[in-house]
């Protein structure tokens, strides 16, 4: 037999080993096994088992082993690796790396083993203690025998402590075989840092009884599709439906995965969990130790518990039986992984489900342009639940035109409308709290006028793209079409002489806010200021607790928390995010609008929100209205027209490099090979400055391969990036389905 062995050096083959008789039976894909390799050993994993080799097989070696130290990868985890090496196009080993946590594919943590310590066998101790009773010499040994004999089995740790013990004595007892030492994994149990109590299902509302009959046919395989797209508004318990749906398939024996953004993987999130479950749910946080990670998978790879939920990497928990997998908030970016490979949770989710008979829910209140679209042509279930379960009116939102308002005075700070100003005063005469909200990121500026509010945008690609200034360069490019001219020194609209980049950030907005409200307390939150989880949770807690009345910050607030006291939210400007040049701009403001619009109003009284512009914008009308629906058929309309995902692939490939010219002479050789693929299908838009052309001195070029059948560009894309010469100094970066065009 022949095994195709990965080792765990970067290299995208598998090698040919033969398997030695006494392996015969114990190999199978997914074992770590120990390989010679040159002059050294390695060790790896089988990927695949095979009769022949294209090798000869006097030229093949012997697997050496089964490697000691470290578990096997599940083989249903292994086809997964597999799908994702090829469609992400990345290595076979970044693949594996993914599978599993650094700290269970090192081996350098084991399993915690307990030696426990008994009587061998109890007529040879009583016989023992009768006849050396009077033996002042084996006194000591007699005594240690009784003991054992009166306390069961137990560590050594506890008899230490009782008067009768006696190391010397101990010892020889176990090397004459009178006491026998058994070894035991220890479990590590649940996280009991969160105090939850049990909790128990309730009583559906029509809404979710409808989500939980369709997962019930899912369950049964009754309906084709494996995959259900809950969309559902906000507090119209999806949760429960999610919690219910679990129940569910734990009744059938099998396990179950939930993923959820990092953000939201909060106390609040996992106490839910955790109330329901108890010990059969395992946490997968970001911030545990290798040894706990090691201990959690190893609890999963047991069979020990059914759940696991986590962020992104839980999705490679591994279950054997697994039955369903949540994806929630499955808009959500985070789900992107930026490193290779860079494959995105709720698509792989779908696969797995699909490779291990499992179903899979995505649930989301503004679900992704992609997700609808698959609902709409069938490959997905749709289930809508409309209604909020504590039917909590909406907040109020108003939007306030800053073109409007009179010209700040020079000098003066014009982050705050008048309109807002007031609705914060009122916010502390009251006592109440406001979130003030500025989605500065960090990404090139753009120029916009701050008389008429005209904004730079590329002839070509119309729409809601617009231009990208580079300063240095002193044009404005589109990176859509590669079109360039050169920037403009006065507003082309108006004539105004003032134009400049647009983009104040939150340590701006603090500044000002602590100006214009002397006496409020201010806090700030971005991902300048938190450094670390705690950082996040002190500030969160801070401001939970009242001792805070106003909170500035990034979209980082944006998400899932619950603060009873806010009841106005204002965002800034709402319109930011609209500059990206990014297709998914609009996709991402409308998310981010109405995600922090439902931040205000969760206590008793209704919620205020204002939304500052300077544009007309369908995306943000849409977003005041809370209007989804509205948004997204406007959106898949726009995406259609100039054919942008869901409706066509999309492939992006990032050259990077100190040396310009040799990146971007490189990116043209690439772009040229793979130009033999072009289809009529196909659009290869060819490499140019990426909209962030330089970080940390690496200039970076961008190419992207758009349209529909891109699997034989795709494979030779992974080829060209894997397989071939790449000249020193240059990396190259394959981003398939890419969520970040910067
Ligand atoms: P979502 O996840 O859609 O935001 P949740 O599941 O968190 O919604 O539900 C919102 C609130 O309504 C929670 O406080 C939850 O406990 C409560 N809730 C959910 N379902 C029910 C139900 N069937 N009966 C009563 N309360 C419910
Ligand atoms: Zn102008």
């Amino acid at each position: 037999m022949i095994a195709k062995v990965i080792t765990d050096i970067s290299l995208d083959r598998e090698f040919d080993y033969l398997v030695p008789e006494n392996l015969v039976s114990v190999i199978r894909v997914g074992s770590a096994v120990a390989v010679p390799f040159g002059r050294t050993s390695r060790s790896g994993y089988v990927l695949a088992l095979a009769e022949n080799s294209f090798y000869a097989p006097d030229k093949l070696k012997y697997i050496s082993g089964l490697a000691a130290d470290r578990p096997a990868i599940p083989e249903n985890l292994i086809k997964l690796g597999k799908w994702i090496s090829s469609y992400y196009c990345a290595t076979q080993e970044h693949a594996v790396r993914t599978l599993l946590p650094a700290a269970v594919r090192s081996g350098k943590v084991r399993e915690k083993k307990l030696k426990l310590y008994s009587v061998a066998d109890r007529g040879e101790a009583e016989k023992y203690i009768i006849s050396h009773a009077e033996e002042s010499r084996l006194a000591k040994r007699v005594k240690v025998l009784q003991m054992l004999l009166r306390r069961g089995e137990g560590a050594k740790a506890e008899f230490a402590g009782d008067v009768d013990f006696s190391v010397a004595a101990f010892e020889a007892l176990c090397k004459s075989g009178l006491i026998r030492v058994r070894e035991k994994v220890l479990d590590t149990g649940f996280d009991d840092r969160i105090e939850t109590l049990p909790d128990s299902p309730l009583e559906p509302t029509a809404d979710q009884q409808q989500a939980l009959e369709q997962i019930s046919e899912m369950l049964s395989g009754k309906i084709s599709s494996h995959v259900q797209l809950l969309y559902g508004t906000t507090n119209s318990g999806k949760t429960e439906v999610y919690l219910q749906a679990i129940s569910k398939v734990l009744a059938m024996g099998k396990s179950a995965i939930v993923l959820v953004p990092e953000i939201s993987l909060t106390p609040q999130t996992v106490r839910r969990f955790r109330a329901r479950f108890g010990s059969k749910l395992s946490v997968l946080h970001s911030r545990l130790s290798d040894r706990e990670r090691f201990d959690e998978w190893n609890r999963i790879n047991s069979g020990k518990v059914q759940i696991a939920i986590g962020a992104r990497s839980a999705l490679f928990a591994p279950f054997a039986n697994l039955g369903l997998i949540v994806v929630d908030e499955e808009h959500d970016s985070s789900y992107k992984q930026s490193e290779s490979p860079r494959y995105h949770a709720r698509d792989v989710a779908v696969v797995r489900g699909q490779l291990e008979n499992a179903c899979v829910v995505l649930g989301s209140a503004t679900p992704s342009a992609e997700s609808l679209y698959n609902a709409k042509t069938g490959k997905f279930l749709l289930c809508r639940m409309a209604a909020q379960v504590d039917n909590k009116p909406p907040p109020v939102i108003h939007v306030v035109d800053r073109r409007l308002d009179r010209a700040p005075e020079p000098g003066v700070s014009n982050l705050l409308s008048p309109i807002l100003i007031n609705a914060v005063e009122e916010r502390l005469e009251r006592g109440e709290q406001a979130i003030l909200f500025l989605n500065r990121r960090g990404y090139a500026r753009t120029l916009c006028c701050p008389q008429c509010g005209y904004e730079a945008r590329c002839p070509e690609c119309s729409v809601n793209y617009n231009y990208t200034y580079s300063r240095s360069r002193s044009v404005l490019s589109c990176h859509l079409c590669g079109g360039i001219v050169p920037a403009p020194r006065v507003c082309p609209e108006c004539g105004f002489e003032d134009i400049r980049y647009f983009g104040s950030g939150t340590e701006k907005l603090e500044s000002c806010v602590r100006g214009a409200f002397p006496g409020a307390r201010v806090g700030r939150m971005d991902s300048d200021l938190m450094r670390s989880a705690d950082d996040y949770e002190i500030i969160l807690d801070k401001f939970r607790r009242g001792r805070l009345d106003i909170l500035v910050g990034t979209q980082m607030i944006a998400k899932g928390l619950h603060f009873p006291g806010v009841t106005l939210v204002g965002v800034v400007n709402a319109d930011l995010g609209l500059s990206m040049p990014d297709f998914r701009a609009q996709e991402r403001t409308f998310q981010m609008l109405t995600q922090v619009a439902g931040r205000a109003g969760r206590g008793e009284k209704r919620g205020e929100v204002i939304f500052q512009t300077t544009r007309d914008s369908d995306v943000i009308r849409f977003a005041a209205d809370l209007d989804f629906d509205g948004f997204s058929k406007f959106d898949l309309e726009f995406r259609e027209m100039l054919n942008y995902p869901p409706f066509s692939r999309m492939i992006a490939i990032f050259f990077k490099g100190e040396n310009e010219s040799a990146v971007a002479g490189f990116a043209a050789e690439f772009a040229e090979k793979l130009s033999a693929y072009q289809h009529p299908k196909i659009r290869i838009i060819p490499p140019a400055p990426a909209p962030v052309e330089k970080i940390k001195n690496q200039y970076r070029y961008l190419m992207t391969i758009r349209g529909t059948g891109l699997k034989t560009i795709r494979e030779a894309v992974r080829v060209l990036a894997l397989h071939s010469h790449i000249p020193a100094g240059i990396t190259v970066a394959v981003d398939v389905d890419p969520q970040n065009l910067m």
